[in-house]
């Protein structure tokens, strides 16, 4: 069944081939934005959206929802307890999907390098596309940060999707390191005593 579906999936690939251009250049005019506010930066997420700034005008909105997003924004420091979310929610977005990181932390830890509780490196767990230093980046900042995410979507070159699944054992190997073997069926458990 799943060879079925592979051999299905590379056909239509290969089928618009032809088209990528074109689906590039509509992928950049509208991303739908799936924001997980970790640390300072959910404060600077609000006028990104409002009348000020506005990247509305970019074809950019918010989704609460990560199955009809594209752009995940990571907008802060993050904690191991909040990586495990983070992870679930990524995989849960469907490809092609690009990661745009804010600030100083999630690129090395940030003024939190020496916590024992803030990841200090976030691509060693999930591929990220853009990261825009500062703490905490301008608005101005954070909006040529899309601009560079929407130039690589154009060009090709945002492929952190795709480096994910190449790379998918190195990636779940840091992940393990990190929370140890067999950490989602135990997280799982865990919520399921609460329902
Ligand atoms: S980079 Fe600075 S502003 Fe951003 S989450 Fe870290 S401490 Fe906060």
């Amino acid at each position: 069944m799943s060879e079925r579906n592979d051999d299905f999936i590379t056909y239509e690939l290969q089928e618009f081939k032809l088209f990528e251009p074109l689906f590039r250049w509509a992928r950049k005019k509208s991303l739908w934005i799936v924001a997980f506010c970790t640390g300072c930066g959910g404060i600077e997420m609000p006028p990104l959206f409002t009348a000020r700034y506005d990247i509305e005008r970019f074809g950019m909105m918010p989704n609460p929802s990560p199955r009809m997003a594209d752009l995940f924004l990571i907008t802060g420091y993050v904690t191991p307890k909040t990586l495990k979310r983070i992870i679930i929610t990524y995989e849960m977005i469907p490809d092609p999907k690009y990661i745009i990181a804010h600030g100083s932390c999630p690129i090395n830890g940030g003024v939190y390098w020496d916590s024992y509780n803030v990841v200090k490196q976030l691509d060693k767990y999930i591929p990220i596309d853009v990261a825009i230093a500062g703490c905490m980046p301008r608005p101005e900042a954070v909006m040529d940060g899309i601009q560079e995410i929407m130039r690589k979507i154009e060009s090709g070159e945002a492929d952190g999707w795709k480096r994910y699944r190449e790379n998918y054992e190195w990636y779940r190997k840091n992940q393990d390191e990190l929370f140890g073997e067999g950490w989602r069926e135990r997280d799982a458990r865990r919520w399921l005593a609460w329902i």
